[in-house]
């Protein structure tokens, strides 16, 4: 092990994120399947990163000023890392979530001082789905920008300039592909640029839950979500402008089942405790090595997102009850009652 790093302040903790070699995964992928440990970041997801750019963005452009609010809608980590970027920065947030979201992220964005609006889940073209009301606020709010991280693309240069760099070092160059989810796309994208600036080779690949409309879009052009999934934070239905442009190779769609088996086993065989788009993505990423080893590439090496901690969902996902009620298989190890 190097030795520790020693950080200026709090938002120098963001990034630099251990890589972990994943075994079950590799093992199912016959070849090596690394984790982008995200959960490692202060505010334990893949979001800090973005919270961070687009902060630091809207200084430098002069719209957020001392004393200043950021305001964002989000399924809850984003607002999170905003609300750790700001307490540290001396600003306010005000969060808009969905009220489907779980309880955790909602205590954990009250606790951080963040004031909190939650609305019902609907369709993005509702006026009042979270994204929208959220622009509204900030519109209303003196001193207030609103983060916009669907279509900001500072957003995505976390990835180009953080999350891409970092993989690209941490494997020394050899890395033959990389896949993730999508939320806003700025994982995807920026991590896809990234890694294409260095090697125009490596295989960038969409991994989508069921009820989201990427897949099909990159399989046959048309925009259509079939389906549903428990997963939170990820499942889009447009081109976002941080997936806008992304240089995407092959796509996957994988199921809440499947996901849940990973998360189970990851957390059962190589003790981490994770969230559901982690467990789809680490299917995705087992697909995309089967691909590359089915298409002789030689020991392929393959790397994926651990987007955000597990014990931010001990209500749901770690909930044999919540479990039953989604159809969700239940993990034996919370008993059978
Ligand atoms: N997983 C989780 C748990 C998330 O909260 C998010 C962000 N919405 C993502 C994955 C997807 O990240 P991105 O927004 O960069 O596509």
């Amino acid at each position: 092990m190097t030795k520790p790093p020693v950080a200026a302040n709090t938002l120098d903790l963001i990034g630099n994120t251990p890589l972990v070699l994943l075994e079950g995964p590799s093992e199912a992928a016959g070849c090596e399947i690394w984790g982008k440990c995200e959960f490692a970041n202060p505010g334990a997801s893949v979001k800090d990163r973005a919270a961070l750019w687009i902060v630091r963005d809207a200084e430098a452009r002069g719209e957020l000023q001392p004393g200043g609010t950021v305001v964002e809608g989000t399924a809850g980590n984003t607002g999170i890392g905003l609300a750790l970027v700001a307490n540290a920065l001396g600003y306010k947030t005000v969060i808009v979530m969905p009220d489907n979201q779980s309880s955790e992220k909602m205590a954990t964005l009250r606790a951080l001082g963040a004031e909190l609006v939650t609305v019902p889940p609907t369709k993005f073209a509702d006026p009042n789905h979270f994204v929208h009301t959220s622009r509204r606020l900030a519109e209303d709010t003196p001193g207030a920008i609103w983060a916009n991280q669907f279509d900001n693309v500072a957003n995505r240069r976390a990835h180009i300039e953080g999350t891409a760099a970092e993989i690209w070092e941490q494997m020394e160059g050899r890395v033959h592909g990389f896949t993730c989810a999508v939320g806003t796309g700025g994982t995807l994208a920026g991590v896809a640029m990234g890694l294409k600036e260095k090697d125009e080779a490596v295989r960038i690949a969409l991994t989508d839950p069921h009820g989201a409309a990427l897949y099909n879009y990159f399989e046959n052009g048309e925009l259509k979500a079939e389906g549903s999934s428990v997963a939170e934070g990820i499942g889009q239905g447009r081109i976002t402008a941080n997936i806008e442009g992304a240089p995407i190779d092959t796509q996957f769609r994988i199921s809440d089942e499947e996901g849940l088996e990973w998360v189970g086993r990851l957390l059962r065989e190589e003790g981490m405790c994770l969230g559901l788009s982690a467990g789809i993505n680490v299917a995705g990423a087992i697909a995309l090595g089967r691909q590359l080893v089915a298409d002789g590439v030689e020991d392929p090496r393959v790397a994926t997102i651990l987007c955000d901690t597990g014990f931010r969902y001990l209500s749901t996902l770690y909930n044999a009850e919540w479990l039953r009620r989604k159809g969700l298989p239940v993990f034996d190890w919370l008993g059978s009652d």
